[in-house]
Formats: structure tokens, sequence, C-alpha cells
């Protein structure tokens, strides 16, 4: 506990933020720093730290103590509980959720100002062909849409608004206090008409004034060829409706690729591990090796080590944004065989003795008594 850093640094605000302040600080680096969206080493620490200095910060009471004590504060300190066992991995389904209220940016002071919807998001899992031919998949999201019944401005149709009977349209209220100063005026935004100055004269039956209403909605998307693990699409306008006939949001696809059980995918390159025996390595052969449109012929010529590559260029993945083609990596292994029968065990022999080496074989017996004596008996 001693290094931990100071909650105010980790998220990078000063002392005397706002609870606003820090909200917005937390927002901005817990997604970049998401175990689901940051791959780099030290992201999911990072994740953590951010976390639990939030926790803190955003609590008055905790922050208070926070501020007084500092990290060993008079409750052991805040970091023990809660956050070392905290399982990302609850991310997964209710991820969209979790963002959804991370994106649309500044809210305007203007309760009338047209708004813009909040963004969205969607994880997505493809297979490895998908990501590399590109496909055509439906999704259903639950989201929140223009209300059927009232088109989206929240009265029964046929209806007007009508001004607020409780601030006359002013869209705020006036409190009055008797504090130990004398008399406080506070102003307040009007809890009839959320500020707006305007109330329905009835509200819409399907949504109760709200405008929207939360609707399972199916969208097609077209995954692009070529994509890679933890890239992401943008759908215009598939996000939250706007407010006040502001535009909607958008909804960001980021993928999962499966892995290939052919190949290792880097980038564009894709790279394939060729066994081969120890005559194909030493007298040379044509060995049929795949490639994402069928197989070709690869040359291996006489005298091929292991761990020798071979590149066929532009066999590789088709680059998302249109730079051409990456390649396919060949590496070769060359197997040594373990099971020999007599005629096999001979001919090596001889080979052995024609190279001039001296071969100081170890009989299958005395591997049986080495191994006897390494255990004890
Ligand atoms: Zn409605
Ligand atoms: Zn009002």
């Amino acid at each position: 506990m001693a290094n931990k850093r100071d909650y105010y640094e980790v998220l990078g605000v000063s002392k005397d933020a706002s609870k606003d302040e820090i909200k917005k600080a937390y927002r901005k680096l817990s997604k970049k720093y998401h175990p689901d969206i940051n791959k780099e080493e030290g992201a999911d620490e990072k994740f953590k730290e951010i976390s639990e200095a939030y926790e803190v910060l955003s609590d008055p009471d905790k922050r208070a103590n926070y501020d007084q004590f500092g990290h060993d504060g008079p409750q052991g300190g805040f970091g023990g509980q809660g956050f070392g066992g905290q399982d990302f991995s609850g991310f997964g389904g209710g991820f969209e959720d979790i963002f959804s209220s991370f994106f649309g940016g500044g809210r305007s002071s203007d309760p009338n100002a047209p708004r813009k919807g909040d963004d969205l998001q969607y994880n997505m899992t493809i297979t490895f062909d998908e990501a590399v031919f590109g496909a055509k998949k439906d999704i259903t999201i639950r989201k929140d849409v223009k209300c059927h019944t009232c088109n989206g401005n929240g009265a029964k149709p046929g209806t007007k608004k009508k001004t607020c009977h409780y601030c006359n349209g002013s869209g705020h209220t006036t409190v009055e206090q008797n504090t130990i100063l004398g008399r406080v005026r506070t102003q307040k935004v009007c809890p009839v008409c959320d500020g707006t100055g305007e109330e329905f004269e009835e509200p819409c039956p399907t949504c109760h004034g709200k405008g929207t209403e939360n609707k399972n909605v199916k969208i097609n998307v077209k995954v692009p060829e070529g994509i890679d693990n933890d890239q992401q699409i943008r759908l215009a306008g598939e996000g939250a409706p706007g407010e006040n006939g502001g535009p909607q949001g958008d909804l960001y696809v980021v993928f999962r690729v499966k892995p290939s059980d052919k190949f290792e995918r880097d980038g564009d390159d894709l790279f394939y591990d060729l066994n081969v025996s120890f005559a194909q390595a030493a007298l040379g052969d044509e060995v049929k090796v795949p490639t994402l449109k069928g197989s070709v012929m690869l040359t291996i010529p006489a005298g091929t080590q292991t761990a020798k590559q071979f590149r066929l260029k532009e066999k590789g993945v088709k680059n998302v944004h249109g730079y051409g083609y990456g390649d396919i990596f060949v590496n070769i292994k060359v197997n040594t065989p373990t099971k020999l029968n007599d005629r096999q065990k001979e001919l090596l022999r001889e080979f052995a003795d024609i190279s001039g080496e001296s071969i100081k074989e170890q009989s299958s017996n005395f591997k049986d008594k080495a191994k006897r004596f390494f255990k004890g008996e």
C-alpha cells in the first residue's frame, strides 16, 4: 500500500475537482484502459487503479476521509476490498450497456437545445474466415428508439404542449430558505417540466411522455473484408435517438476474431507451420501448402534446414483499408523420426558410417536402465 499513487493523480484531476470533473476524467480513462479495449500490458492494472480511485473520489464520505487520512484511512485503506478480485469478464454481455452512457459528449445547459443521442457499443465475435473474407451478419440489440405512437415528442397524438403550470414557462423555481446567514433564495430546475417550460396536455400513452421506447432492434452488419481482432466499425445513426430534434447517436461494433486452426495471423500476414521429414528436407520435394484460396505447391530445395521460412507473396489477408494483400510465411519444421524399424535403423547406421560419423547409439535397453537409475530404483 505504501507505493500507492495518489487518487487525484491517478485520475489526473486537482484536489478541488468537482464531482463532474472526476466523473469525466474517470469515463475518459476507463474507456482508454478497459481490458476489453486495451490489450497493452499493464492496462488491466491501470484500469483497476482508475476504478479504485473513482470509487473513493466519487463518494463524498470516502473522499473526505481520503482527503484527511490518505490511503491509510481509519477504515484500513480502501484498496483491499472489492477491487482485487473484481471480475471484468462480467463486462462481456452487458458491455454496451455500461459504456452506452460514456459516449454522447457534453450536455448543453439549455434543456431545449437539440442533443445528439448516445453512442452504443456492441462486441461481435466472428470466425477467422468471416474476418478474412468479410461477411454479412444480423445482430439484435436492445436500445431506445423513437416512440412509434408519438414519434418522439412525448405527447398523446392530437394533443398539444402547453406552458408548464408549475413554473409558468420559466423552467425554474425559486426557493427561499431561512438560514443563519439570513434569507437565501435558490433557483432550481423546475421538477415538472425538467426546465423546458412546457408540459403536455396529455402524455403519450405508450411512452408516458418520454418520447422513447426500449425495443429489440435487428441491424444488418457488414463485416469488412480483412477486419482484425479489436478493430471496430461505426454504424452512423444506429445509436440512441437524439433529443429535441438532435441527431441519432452511432453504434460501434467491435470485433473479436476467433483464431484459425491453420494460420497464425499478424496484421495482414499469415504464418503457417509446415512439417517435413528428414528425407524431404535433405533431398528436396514439392509440398502442398494451404492458402486462403486453395492450396499451392511449394518447392522445398534440397538441404532445407528447420526454421527456414518461405514467403508466399500477397497470399495473405486483404488489407481492410484497401492497401493490397499481406503475405503467407511458411515456417519449415524438420521432423526427426521417432519410431524406426530395423531396416530403417540399418540404413541410417550405414548413412552415418558413409558420412564418417561415429555414433554412440543409445539402445532402448540403455534408455530403460537410465530411466530406472534416475527414478532411484
Ligand atoms: Zn410516445
Ligand atoms: Zn415547469
